[in-house]
């Protein structure tokens, strides 16, 4: 077999050549000094330990068909053979003694603790009945699949739009959906994908270079951008890694960060540093001008002219004044931005955004500041992820729903850019519906999400959840509560498509049971992944496959359709059809590069697990449409078929243009004025919840920043990773120095954080690399067990006693720290860290955005030395007092329907969109 045509990849100084792919030795290591020879298998697969989707490889062992390590994929186009430590640490996850082996079924109360093993047939037969009533009494809100990992382009929209439901919920409302509804009510794409590589000045909003969004794809090519002279600012209230090798940094005050962003825009309008032609083809400056200065010439000057007047008051005294970062910083980064022009790569994605309220609005901001350089879409600026993500379409696409699910996205968020995720609990509660069948897959919303305790309390609650499977590899604090819990197998071990917008390039990468696909290349029948992975671990490919079937033997449903095989009429598809028709019909290009080396399109992926589609995504707006049966209107420049606007016209010819209303950058966004919010349809500056001015410093009052992530840590999910909780196991409080005398705490004392609900204690850490006046805590750690025999993983989980007070307060406090545990891996008996870190999410009540409907993390808190009594890892939460402050914050939106009595804009993405006709409230 010869390379695979060459990709846009930097060799690897070293790595084992494809030819050498099915036979490759190496000395054992651990037999040192003897040299003993392994033999591997070199398997390609896609790691599943964050969002960016980095290529893998797996090293089998072909004696004993083991994983002895992995590695990156040199041909995957967005890691390129290089992965951060939570890759290679997958390794941890596939050995890890306390990993769940059999499907598991509650044999005592929910939350009792008490499991015991059962077969799949019958969890595919009790699930199968029960979505089967469902739909057969037409309760297609009751059937609900809740995501923290998705990890899959498509897979699962096509499995819920087959059974009619609208039932997809995801975890995008505690994660990035303030920042997608900025971008998207600027851009028409709700994601950014910043070309670091050719940019001359990188503007972050994120510590991208250890944790920030696509981690390891990103810091790469942010480095690459460097090493070719390119400077960087960072935005951080915390001195992050990132921050420390950036040429700028800017603290400003947490809440004020779309100030300081529209402070650069006054400097590059003052300064006449924007992009005029820029503005004046690709922006709905006449739209402005209507909508802002009714009467004024519909000229581009007068536009300008009034730009210039909306931002005069962003001066840089005062943003210095607003947002405490110094007048001549702000300027000299501005006249940086000028100077890059085009080549100005920008992003936020959680950070500022996720922690405000009005965070969205940083967003919207960031996409003004790129737009008035004319950065969008450009070469070494910022892509629409429209142009970078490449989702290839399945066999057989089925439907929309025909209905509309209020407990995903109710009537008072009319533009959230997600489902209302984190509130189902305060939904169900309130009486707004309940669910038949659940399931949560890889989603830990106990821990992870404000307001656990809630979780809780409806999660064991029957009459709300009839039936809960938890879908996951490994134990959580959410799993001990489901009626099933069904393992699933890690990166290695299953398959799904994914593809990221990491670079100015689409990519797909492939995952795969690595074992089954080595058994397969050596011509050995396999049928289901359950036979090559551990115990009885499965995959959900083949088991959504498997449950649809059944929920529809006859096919009287209209469901098993969907499930039959493209290439046998009437017989059920396997996973390896399902992906064979998507590589030999959907991905343009492949075929061709797997002919050239004697592939078909599937074994080409199963061979080097990735594919590039197309390099140099450019100006994607500036393409050029056919202009077949479209009207155009010269003096707008307006291009329509049918009525609808597809396209304008750019020098003479139509082009795409954005996928706004207008197929222009909206600066002014007629979707925001038109749906209760006029005052926002400019980007504007929301004043956070956690504004100084709301805080007490005299009394001990902060700003929290709880939003910043550990780089060698997976969310919820490292807690079966030995090496990365050894790398990290606590998240004390970050203190300035300055507070931390003022308050007399020292590194390691006791502290205690009260939060409006209640309160944690931890350890302090003093420091100068935080913002006087603000304190942060990362996320990740804290993880907890209530039993020996099941729970969270004992690498990093405390034992703890949980005690319900009779006044709604629920009391957390610990039995035993983490310490060395007997199993079958010996290094359990050499933990040598006790700590284990201090859940705060619990603490916090919910803080839903009033326009985006999400969770706005940062917490106005009280900070004091621990009191007598308190101990480290002690948690109190008042549930009471949690409900009364989810109804304060739902009181602030504005509840829908909007123009034309819709319970959304119909141009606004959803996810698992529903037929038009559900629209209609
Ligand atoms: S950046 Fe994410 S996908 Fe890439 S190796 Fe690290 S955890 Fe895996």
């Amino acid at each position: 077999m010869q390379e695979p045509a060459p990709m846009n990849v930097t060799p690897l100084e070293s790595f084992p050549p494809p030819e050498r792919w099915d036979d490759w030795v190496e000395y054992d290591a651990k037999a040192w000094p003897k040299k003993v020879e392994r033999r591997y298998a070199l398997v390609p697969t896609t790691c599943f330990n964050c969002e960016a989707g980095c290529g893998l490889m797996a090293y089998v062992d072909k004696e004993d068909l083991s994983i002895r390590k992995l590695e990156g994929n040199p041909y995957h186009p967005g890691s390129r053979g290089k992965n951060c430590a939570k890759g290679p640490a997958t390794l941890n996850q596939i050995h890890d003694p306390q990993r769940i082996l059999f499907p598991m079924k509650r044999s005592g109360p929910r939350g009792s603790g008490k499991f015991q093993p059962c077969t799949w047939q019958e969890v595919i037969e009790v699930f199968a009945a029960k979505i089967r009533t469902a739909l057969l009494e037409d309760r297609k809100t009751e059937v609900m699949y809740h995501v923290g990992r998705p990890g899959h382009d498509g897979y699962m929209d096509r499995v819920l739009q087959s059974w009619g439901v609208d039932g997809h919920n995801s975890h995008t409302n505690v994660c990035s959906a303030a920042a997608r509804l900025g971008y998207a009510v600027t851009t028409g794409a709700d994601r950014p994908s910043p070309d670091h590589e050719h940019a001359k000045f990188m503007l972050l909003l994120s510590s991208h270079l250890e944790t920030g969004h696509y981690f390891n794809p990103h810091a790469q090519r942010i480095i690459d951008g460097k090493m070719k002279g390119a400077k960087l600012a960072v935005v951080d209230v915390r001195l992050s890694n990132t921050a420390s090798v950036g040429d700028y940094w800017l603290a400003p005050f947490p809440g004020t960060e779309a100030f300081l962003l529209l402070s650069f825009a006054h400097v590059l309008l003052a300064e006449n540093l924007a992009d005029a032609k820029f503005l004046e083809t690709w922006t709905n400056w006449r739209e402005y001008l209507a909508r802002k200065r009714p009467g004024a010439p519909p000229q581009f000057a007068a536009f300008l002219a009034a730009l210039k007047e909306d931002y005069a008051a962003y001066t840089p005294e005062a943003a210095e004044a607003e947002c405490g970062v110094p007048r001549h910083t702000i300027v000299q980064v501005a006249r940086e931005i000028g100077a890059a022009k085009s080549a100005f790569a920008s992003h936020v994605w959680r950070n500022a955004a996720s922690g405000n309220e009005g965070g969205w609005a940083v967003a919207r901001c960031l996409a003004f500041v790129s737009t008035l350089v004319g950065a969008i879409n450009a070469k070494g600026g910022t892509n629409c992820n429209t142009s970078d993500k490449f989702v290839a379409a399945p066999f057989l696409k089925p439907p929309p729903q025909q209905v509309w699910n209020e407990l995903l996205y109710p009537k008072e968020w009319p533009l959230s850019h997600h489902e209302l995720s984190y509130l189902l609990p305060h939904f169900l509660l309130e009486g707004r519906g309940k669910l038949a069948a659940y399931f949560t897959r890889v989603y830990n919303p106990v821990w992870t999400n404000p307001d656990g305790m809630l979780w809780e309390k409806v999660l064991k609650d029957e009459s709300l959840v009839e039936l809960h499977a938890a879908l996951t590899p490994t134990w959580s604090e959410t799993a001990q509560y489901a009626d099933y819990v069904l393992p699933m197998g890690h990166g290695p071990e299953r398959h799904d498509l994914m593809s990221q917008e990491t670079h100015a390039a689409k990519w797909i990468s492939f995952r795969q049971p690595v074992v089954r696909a080595y058994l397969e290349r050596q011509g050995q029948r396999v049928d289901t992944t359950r036979e090559t992975n551990p115990g009885d671990v499965w995959e959900e490919d083949e088991f959504w496959i498997e449950l649809s079937w059944a929920i529809d033997p006859d096919g009287s449903l209209g469901v098993r359709k969907y499930y039959e095989s493209p290439y046998r009429k009437n017989e059920k598809v396997t996973v390896h059809e399902y992906y064979r028709w998507i590589f030999e019909n959907s991905v343009p290009g492949l075929p061709a590069a797997a002919q050239k080396v004697g592939l078909t399109p599937l074994d080409y992926m199963r061979r080097f697990g990735a594919f590039e589609v197309e390099r140099g995504t450019w100006n994607a707006h500036d393409k050029p449409i056919a202009l077949d049966g479209c009207d155009v209107a010269t003096a707008t420049g307006e291009v329509r078929k049918d009525g609808k606007l597809v396209g304008i016209l750019h020098e003479g010819k139509a082009v795409a243009g954005f996928a706004t209303p207008s197929r222009r950058l909206e600066i002014v966004s007629p979707t925001l004025a038109d749906w209760g919010w006029p005052e926002l349809a400019t980007p504007a500056y929301v004043k956070s919840h956690v504004h100084r001015s709301t805080l007490d410093a005299g009394a001990g009052e902060f700003a929290l920043v709880p939003t910043f992530r550990l780089p060698t840590l997976i969310h919820t999910r490292s807690a079966n990773a030995k090496w990365l909780v050894e790398l990290s196991n606590t998240n004390p409080v970050w203190i300035h120095r300055q507070d931390a005398e003022r308050l007399g705490i020292a590194t390691g004392d006791l502290v205690r954080v009260s939060t409006r609900i209640g309160h944690f204690v931890n350890k302090a850490w003093v420091t100068e690399g935080i913002r006087p006046g603000v304190i942060a805590c990362s996320h990740h750690l804290g993880r907890w067990r209530l039993y020996d025999e099941i729970g969270t993983d004992r690498w990093a989980s405390a034992l703890v006693e949980r005690q319900d007070l009779p006044d709604g307060r629920v009391r957390f406090t610990r039995k035993e720290n983490i310490g060395p545990f007997a199993s079958k891996d010996p290094d359990s008996q050499r933990i040598w860290w006790t700590d284990g870190g201090v859940h705060q999410n619990a603490t916090f009540p919910v803080q839903p955005d009033p326009v985006s409907g999400m969770h706005c993390w940062h917490q106005r808190v009280k900070l004091e030395k621990g009191r007598p009594g308190d101990r480290y890892g002690d948690i109190e939460v008042d549930t009471t007092k949690s409900m009364a402050i989810y109804r304060e914050w739902l009181a602030k939106a504005r509840p829908g329907p909007g123009p034309g009595g819709l319970r959304r804009p119909l141009h606004l993405a959803r996810a698992v969109r529903p037929a038009d006709t559900a629209y209609k409230a």
